[in-house]
């Protein structure tokens, strides 16, 4: 199969012909037909991840087609439409038992623990437990999208988060991560906050839900602004982007017992940013991650995407070639452009 491969961190990825994956006996083999683009993919290639054994193929958030099923799998066949979270789970560790497949502690996660879906053919393991099968309706570049960020971020809002209506929420960020938290919260009945440096993203913002933005680049203090807005602070804050900064900013705008979410990946140098404890105790403020979402979670965010309420197509953004991902993946260590990138022709 034709395939994305590099050998070292950091040198340029190669198209190259690798030999197609078997599947394990409780694995399935997936025709990958649309693989999104995404900054850990860029941290993969970068050599941040303690995961990649080289030469690697990276790749994480894909849909596609089982073409192969392994012995033990019994609730997926050949020619069924499928997507899978990219943080895979053992089905069998603690976690999986108490339904927290998201924080596996074996976890599999194609594109890093594994070669990913950059190419024309992925294995996944354990498919009765992680694969979701795709509404009839949704195009493969859609389902694609929802794999990384969108799910993360209807985890991070809805069950990390717990956002009710009427709540106001800051989003730190508007790229993948951000507008896809953007749209959710504002779906689930909150005011949304967007908060980011450049017009074009936070006009976007308002066109899928935001009712308030804060240009960070023209706006001396976000913290001082956001607390403005929202008469004493947000509920709910989440960094998307991945930074010390925004972390900070997204912790310290809370209002007393407001809930933080880290979502963007603080990796490398940003692995241990400040937090201002002091705020953390007296105001009670919660703080806490999102790390993908389990399989089974996925049906109530295929049933809001179904009657309409979500739009992830809205945030599809390029369609490239197999062979335009090198020169893509490369590049996605400096800012974002609108929407998320994904590989569509292989
Ligand atoms: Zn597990
Ligand atoms: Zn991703």
């Amino acid at each position: 199969m034709k395939a994305v491969v590099f050998e070292k961190f950091g040198e340029t990825p190669t198209i190259q012909t690798v030999p197609d994956p078997e599947p394990a006996p409780e694995g399935v083999v997936i025709k990958v037909e649309a693989t999104g683009l995404c900054r850990s993919d860029w941290h993969g290639w970068m050599g941040h991840d303690d995961g990649i054994r080289l030469p690697h193929v990276p790749g994480h958030e894909l849909a596609g087609v089982v073409v192969a099923a392994g012995k033990q799998v019994t609730r997926w066949k050949a020619g069924e439409r499928v997507t899978v979270p990219f943080a895979v789970g053992c089905g069998r560790c603690f976690e999986c038992s108490s339904g927290n497949h998201q924080v596996c502690e074996h976890q599999t996660q194609p594109g890093f623990t594994a070669w990913g879906s950059f190419a024309e053919y992925v294995a996944i393991d354990h498919a009765d437990t992680n694969l979701v099968r795709l509404p009839d309706k949704m195009e493969f570049a859609t389902a694609a999208s929802l794999g990384c960020r969108f799910v993360t971020s209807f985890r991070a809002i809805v069950d990390q988060g717990r956002v009710t209506p009427g709540e106001w929420v800051a989003v730190h960020g508007c790229g993948g991560v951000g507008l896809s938290a953007i749209m959710i919260a504002s779906a689930m009945g909150a005011n949304v906050i967007a908060i980011d440096l450049t017009d074009e993203k936070l006009d976007f913002a308002s066109k899928i839900g935001a009712v308030a933005t804060i240009n960070a680049a023209k706006t001396p203090n976000v913290v001082k602004a956001v607390k403005q807005i929202t008469n004493g602070g947000a509920h709910m804050s989440m960094d998307a982007l991945g930074h010390p900064s925004t972390s900070f900013n997204s912790i310290a705008n809370l209002r007393r017992r407001g809930r933080h979410v880290q979502v963007g990946l603080m990796l490398g140098d940003h692995a241990r940013p400040q937090v201002p404890m002091d705020k953390v105790i007296a105001f009670e403020l919660e703080i806490r991650g999102s790390h993908g979402m389990q399989a089974y979670r996925y049906q109530a965010m295929m049933e809001m995407i179904r009657t309409g309420k979500l739009k992830p197509e809205l945030l599809v953004g390029k369609r490239i070639s197999l062979d335009e991902a090198p020169a893509a993946l490369m590049a996605m260590g400096g800012f974002e452009g609108i929407g998320i990138g994904v590989v569509t022709k292989f």
